[in-house]
């Protein structure tokens, strides 16, 4: 695994321009096949999305390494992530970061994940279930926020709970492919960026899609 783990960084993600030391680092240390459901570990490392349980899945390595990059983290930040899925991309983002919260929906996902993140050691993740529209206002403002599930819009919430100078990751768009947005707060105003397309599950919830279509 930890081969295999080594030629992902090197073919899927150097190869494909991601530069950051940290993040090619952190991708190398991550053990991602302890996020997989088990029947599908073989595939780890392989360059694609993988299935979750209740009908969600984890991103391909490429894309974690491509937002935790335009997140342009120095490891003093306070983050906030909407979409835990399986916690592999909060792990991630613990190793960049001093703290994470991540937010997710589904109860059954959370605790999972929040199970294994502790027992592989990444203390600083804190794993929290509710609708993350609306962000984690008990802990804003965040330097950094990363949506990892697809919005029409830009929920308003995360937007006003950016720091000065933070940066959101989302992507944005419909329901069958998206664009991914860099936002960065400078004075008041939001300075957006665009990364390319991409294809995320849908966020659910009040302030982006109402329900499953
Ligand atoms: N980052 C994850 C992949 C996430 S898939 C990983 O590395 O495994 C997107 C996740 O977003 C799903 O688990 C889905 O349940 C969750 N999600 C969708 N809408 C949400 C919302 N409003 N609040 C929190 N989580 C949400």
């Amino acid at each position: 695994m930890e081969h295999q783990r080594q030629r992902m960084v090197q073919t899927q993600l150097e190869k494909r321009g991601i530069r950051n030391h940290a993040v090619l680092q952190a991708m190398g240390a991550v053990p991602r096949h302890q996020f997989v459901p088990e029947e599908l570990q073989a595939h780890s490392y392989e360059d694609r999305a993988l299935p979750l349980a209740e009908g969600q899945t984890i991103s391909q390595p490429f894309i974690v390494a491509l937002m935790a990059e335009a997140l342009m983290l120095h490891g003093t930040e306070r983050v906030l992530e909407i979409g835990t899925g399986s916690g592999y991309s909060a792990a991630v983002l613990s190793l960049l970061a001093a703290e994470v919260y991540t937010i997710e929906r589904l109860e059954k996902l959370a605790r999972a994940s929040e199970e294994r993140l502790a027992a592989l050691g990444f203390s600083n993740v804190h794993v929290v279930v509710r609708d993350g529209t609306g962000g984690l206002p008990e802990h804003a403002p965040y330097d950094a926020i990363c949506v990892t599930a697809a919005s029409p819009w830009v929920p308003l919430p995360l937007r006003q709970q950016l720091a000065e100078g933070g940066r959101l990751v989302i992507p944005v768009g419909g329901r069958s492919e998206q664009i991914l947005l860099r936002l960065t707060r400078r004075n008041d105003a939001i300075v957006t960026e665009r990364f390319g397309g991409v294809r995320f599950v849908p966020l659910l919830g009040e302030h982006a899609w109402k329900y499953d279509a």
